[in-house]
């Protein structure tokens, strides 16, 4: 039977497992600014890292700092932003980057609570930056983050519903003092959660805590459940929003509802997909039946 779960002890192996076998992703190398932790986080909140990477690098050529981003108009943020979806992130880290250049003197701040008040920055991209920009002892909790405490720490074979205060208090638990070292911890955790410990199966056998793993100590079987459904794309509307947006960011100027239509041919549905994205404000109507990017 494994010994049960010691909080420093979870956070060491990690960290020792993390520091072997992390992904080589581009926004991990000690240069990265602050700056550079927050796009990427915010690209990879809904996107797989392996798309991010190319588009985040990108970014970083173009916007190495905040002024950069914010002396464009949206439009380009929207027009870089590519196919990772979900575009008004874009939209969203533009104004954030104004925010930055206007409140904060062109760079992230370093408090939870400022980085919260910034637009777009939620508890887990603030914290985020926290612990991976600023080296602080701060629990980033992520999907794979709970799943990883709940089985490891607590024994259970999933975290259950969200609860951001019980969430964050597991993850504190389980840090490491030193400030450095719990930044390093809540990058290990993300990393086994991701790649070792997902939820339909985990590979206990090549996980780094598994002999201090209580879930695995209990000798519990994985709940037999649905399988999540895998969200359908084509055909809703947001295929079409991105279809329309894709003709927008690819012209060099308005384009008319005539050069929209071949997109999608019924009409009905294109329309509730250009309101929606005239609502966002990703696109603007500059003229009766005649539309742009934001911005431009
Ligand atoms: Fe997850 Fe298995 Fe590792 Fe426990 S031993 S943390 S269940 S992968």
């Amino acid at each position: 039977m494994p010994a049960p779960a010691d909080a420093s002890t979870l956070a060491h192996l990690a960290i020792d497992w993390y520091d072997r076998h992390a992904r080589d992703l581009p926004w991990r190398s000690p240069a990265t600014t602050a700056w550079g932790v927050l796009v990427s986080e915010v690209m990879s909140q809904q996107t797989p890292v392996g798309r991010v990477a190319p588009i985040w690098l990108e970014w970083m050529e173009r916007w190495p700092s905040p002024a950069d981003l914010a002396a464009e108009p949206v439009a380009e943020a929207i027009r870089a932003w590519g196919r990772l979806g979900y575009p008004r992130r874009a939209m969203r880290l533009h104004a954030c980057a104004t925010t930055l250049v206007r409140d904060h003197e062109g760079q992230p701040p370093r408090s939870v609570p400022e980085l919260l008040a910034l637009p777009g920055v939620g508890a887990y991209t603030a914290r985020a930056v926290a612990a991976f920009a600023y080296g602080q002892r701060e629990p980033v909790v992520d999907t794979n983050v709970r799943r990883f405490v709940a089985r490891a720490a607590a024994g259970r074979a999933d975290a259950g519903a969200a609860t951001t205060p019980a969430d964050l208090a597991a993850t504190v638990a389980l840090l490491p003092e030193q400030p450095s070292r719990a930044a390093r911890a809540s990058a290990a955790f993300m990393e086994i959660g991701a790649l070792v410990c997902t939820a339909r199966a985990p590979v206990c056998g090549r996980c780094p805590v598994a002999a201090r793993c209580r879930w695995r100590a209990s000798g519990q079987a994985l709940p037999v459940g649905p399988t999540r459904k895998v969200q359908r794309y084509a055909g809703t509307d947001r295929q079409v929003r991105g279809l329309l947006l894709a003709v927008l960011r690819d012209a060099t100027g308005p384009v008319t509802g005539d050069q929209l239509a071949p997109v999608w041919s019924d009409d009905v549905q294109r329309d509730r997909a250009l309101t929606s994205l005239l609502d966002d404000g990703l696109a603007r109507q500059v003229a009766p039946g005649v539309y742009a990017l934001a911005g431009d």
